[in-house]
């Protein structure tokens, strides 16, 4: 079999670069994944506004849809002492959502992955785990892999591989491009529970004393379920020796404002953690025949653990430096570097903004102060409201200007 690009992993990230390579540009994909679809992901499930428009891009959108998600039209977020604001999600801006989406991985993800098996270009080989990887001199040629159905090794070959195998992917590892940084990643935990009370059409970021710097998540499956969580940065969780399931379980039980809504609810699934890269530590991903897309790459937002978007994203760009690399002949850093100049001109803005951001909600006296400000003003929470919806205002967030202001607001 003939292929002219290997991706490794068929999550978003992996979905959405095999999807446009064979949609878009023609390209022979080879798409393998060690899971059998569909398959569960650790999340919290919510899709934001940058997994809309590369859903639209992609011209898929109805096909998420179709699955029936919840559309949330805003974030409710709540102080360390209890105050509660409610913003709803506002866009001027008219190429971005004034919704999201919260959709079980289990099926959103098996939406991206039938897509991208369903394109002529696209061959797929589920149960297949990429365990090596094929070097001619510097340059990547192919992956070795165990199909796990027949117990039996294979070898691909390609003019280029794309590793999104995710948090802990094997491609990034065995390249020795950075693993994960105790102070850039974060660990976090979610479970179901059916008969939480009191959700709206919203997600639900929590900051809890006891879980500072972190937060508690209820995000919204259906009317009654919900996905819900808590993270934590990785070495402040060591350093403070936090039980996060003890952390969860402590505040669905005791905390004043939360417990009550969970006195008639029951968790229906196993817990499950995984890891979080986040974008704030930079990591090389392109090189000699390979490219990283998603948390391959290590692009979650350092603020709201939101990394859906940026695997797509990184996705649809990687595709389109890869169509480059073909119109050049050219399979090596020289042009496949492009991609990651271009992923940090046009992602670092916004991580830099979130990293400042998580520092800041690290802050309980600052949280309290704005998030009380907030729920006694409309003006400060429209402010807030167009902040979140927009980069370029977001950078207000982490000037002191704004909280100069706030004192008179
Ligand atoms: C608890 C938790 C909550 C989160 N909440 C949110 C949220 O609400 N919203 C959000 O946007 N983000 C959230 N994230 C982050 C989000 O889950 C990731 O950023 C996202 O899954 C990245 O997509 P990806 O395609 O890069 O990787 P993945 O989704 O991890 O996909 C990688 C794929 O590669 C496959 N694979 C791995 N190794 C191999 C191998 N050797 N061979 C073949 N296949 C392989 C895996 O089976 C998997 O299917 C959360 C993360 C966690 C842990």
């Amino acid at each position: 079999m003939n292929f002219d690009v290997i991706v490794v992993g068929g999550g978003p990230g992996g979905s959405t670069t095999a999807s446009f390579l064979a949609k878009k540009y023609n390209k022979k994909v080879l798409l393998l994944e060690k899971e059998q679809f569909p398959r569960d992901k650790p999340c919290g499930d919510a899709i934001s506004g940058k997994s809309m428009s590369v859903l639209a891009d992609l011209g898929i959108k109805s096909n998420v849809e179709e699955v029936d998600p919840i559309r949330t039209h805003g974030v409710i977020i709540s102080s360390p002492n209890g105050t509660v604001l409610d913003i709803p999600f506002k866009s001027k801006d008219p190429n971005r959502h004034s919704y999201g989406y919260v959709c079980k991985r289990f099926v959103y993800d098996n939406v991206l992955f039938q897509h991208a098996k369903s394109l002529p270009n696209v061959t797929t080989i589920e149960s297949f785990h990429v365990n090596d990887l094929i070097f001619e001199g510097t340059q990547l040629v192919g992956v070795n892999g165990k199909d796990l159905t027949s117990g039996k090794e294979h070898e691909f070959r390609a003019k280029i591989i794309v590793g999104a195998d995710g948090a802990n992917g094997f491609v990034a590892n065995k390249l020795s491009v950075g693993g994960l940084n105790e102070w850039h990643s974060v660990v976090s935990i979610r479970a179901y529970y059916d008969g939480v009370e009191g959700m709206k059409p919203a997600i639900e970021i929590h900051f809890v004393d006891s879980l500072i710097p972190g937060y508690f998540w209820i995000f919204p499956t259906s009317k009654s379920e919900a996905n819900v969580g808590v993270g934590m940065i990785t070495a402040d969780m060591k350093k403070k020796r936090v039980n996060l399931q003890k952390a969860m379980f402590d505040i669905i039980e005791n905390n004043a404002l939360l417990s009550p809504r969970f006195k008639n609810a029951k968790i229906t699934s196993e817990i499950k953690g995984w890891n979080l890269p986040l974008g704030s530590k930079i990591r090389k991903c392109s090189g000699n025949g390979y490219l990283l897309v998603g948390d391959a790459a290590s692009l979650i937002d350092p603020f709201s653990g939101e990394g859906i978007g940026n695997a797509m994203y990184s996705g649809r760009l990687a595709a389109r430096i890869i169509n480059n690399a073909f119109e050049n002949n050219d399979f090596t850093e020289a042009t496949l570097g492009e991609y990651e100049r271009r992923l940090h001109e046009e992602l670092d803005y916004e991580l830099g903004i979130s990293y400042k951001l998580q520092k800041l909600g690290q802050n309980k006296f600052l949280l309290n102060w704005v998030i009380g400000k907030a729920a006694r003003s409309e003006h400060v929470r429209e402010t807030l409201s167009g902040m979140l919806a927009n980069t370029q205002a977001k950078k207000g967030l982490v000037n002191p200007l704004f909280y100069l202001k706030l004192l008179f607001a």
